[in-house]
């Protein structure tokens, strides 16, 4: 198989139209390569995955079927029980085997430098209170930041619009942009005009399968709340046209006959975990549309 990181590097590059730093984003791409080398030669990714289709086309390590969480989804394409899950839990077990530990119910509030500017520590609290955790070198992965309406603002206005029907947020009651408030505090240099804030249609979650499989269909049709007709956009688009539509709303009209093609065409998609059969998902579309 070809190896996509030029690909993707000059389309994010184009996407970006040259804002993004691109020895930046070659060490990203590297570093992913990387990471499944590491996983795979030192930490036997290859035992509980596959090399295969994916739920969202192309091609990439999918996990094996758990017994204990996949037969009890009543949905195969919301978790827990899917490869990112896997993938986090194979991460804490080689975490745990190497000493590692993990302190739950701990809040990093600041950043601490030394007096040459080189991070030194971690302001935390805890239930207990606040604790001082001195470190060498400190990795920021404290998620996104769609609960955090001032930095949301910043980033992209039309998201929390004054007077817009609200967006619908997905994201965990944690995406607060902690690590973006504790480096600004810092001095971090952020830039709010490049970044993107995904603001796609609801073509997705909350929804199951059917509803996905039908709103990635081709059948039917859109109309907005005047009654326009609409094209469907693709799975995706960083901003939705939805933004501006009348109450940020579209609907697809579909015949039961139209409905029940689209699913039946869902047929024999990649599933998420192998092994996992999504066609009863599909089948079961009256059922999940009436709820
Ligand atoms: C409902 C839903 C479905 C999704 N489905 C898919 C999918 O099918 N495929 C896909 O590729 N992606 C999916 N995503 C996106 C994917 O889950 C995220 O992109 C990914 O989890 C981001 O990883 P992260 O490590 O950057 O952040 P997170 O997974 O959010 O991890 C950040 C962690 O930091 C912690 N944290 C935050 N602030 C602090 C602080 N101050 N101190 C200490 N800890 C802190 C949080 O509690 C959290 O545990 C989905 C997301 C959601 C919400």
């Amino acid at each position: 198989m070809d190896d996509p990181r030029e690909r993707i590097f000059r389309e994010f590059m184009e996407k970006t139209e040259g804002h993004v730093n691109p020895k930046l984003l070659r060490r990203i791409l590297d570093a992913n390569a990387d990471f499944t080398d590491w996983m795979i030669e030192r930490h036997d990714l290859g035992k509980d995955y596959t090399f295969s289709p994916q739920f969202w086309g192309g091609f990439g390590p999918c996990a094996a079927y758990d017994w204990e969480y996949n037969h009890k989804r009543i949905d195969t394409t919301i978790g827990p029980g899917g490869t990112g899950w896997y993938l986090t839990n194979k991460l804490l077990g080689i975490l745990l085997e190497n000493g590692g530990a993990i302190r739950y119910r701990t809040k990093a509030e600041h950043l601490e430098l030394d007096e040459n500017g080189a991070i030194c520590g971690v302001t935390v609290s805890d239930p207990g209170g606040k604790l001082h955790i001195s470190c060498g070198a400190c990795v920021i992965a404290a998620g996104a930041f769609s609960r955090n309406r001032e930095l949301v603002d910043k980033f992209n206005p039309i998201f929390y619009k004054e007077g817009a029907e609200p967006v619908h947020i997905f994201t965990c009651a944690t995406c607060t942009g902690d690590g973006i408030t504790m480096g600004v505090e810092q001095g971090v240099d952020i830039d709010y005009v490049n970044a993107r804030v995904g603001m796609f249609g609801p073509m997705r979650h909350p929804y199951g399968a059917a509803g996905f499989a039908l709103c990635t269909s081709r059948h039917g049709v859109n109309v907005n709340k005047n009654g326009e007709l609409r094209k469907p956009e693709p799975f995706g688009n960083a901003v939705s046209h939805l933004a501006d539509e009348p109450g940020r709303v579209e609907y697809r009209i579909v015949n039961e006959a139209t409905a029940d093609r689209a699913e039946r065409e869902a047929f024999g998609r990649p599933e998420d975990v192998p092994g996992c059969n999504m066609n009863p998902f599909y089948e079961n579309w009256k059922a999940e549309f009436q709820q």
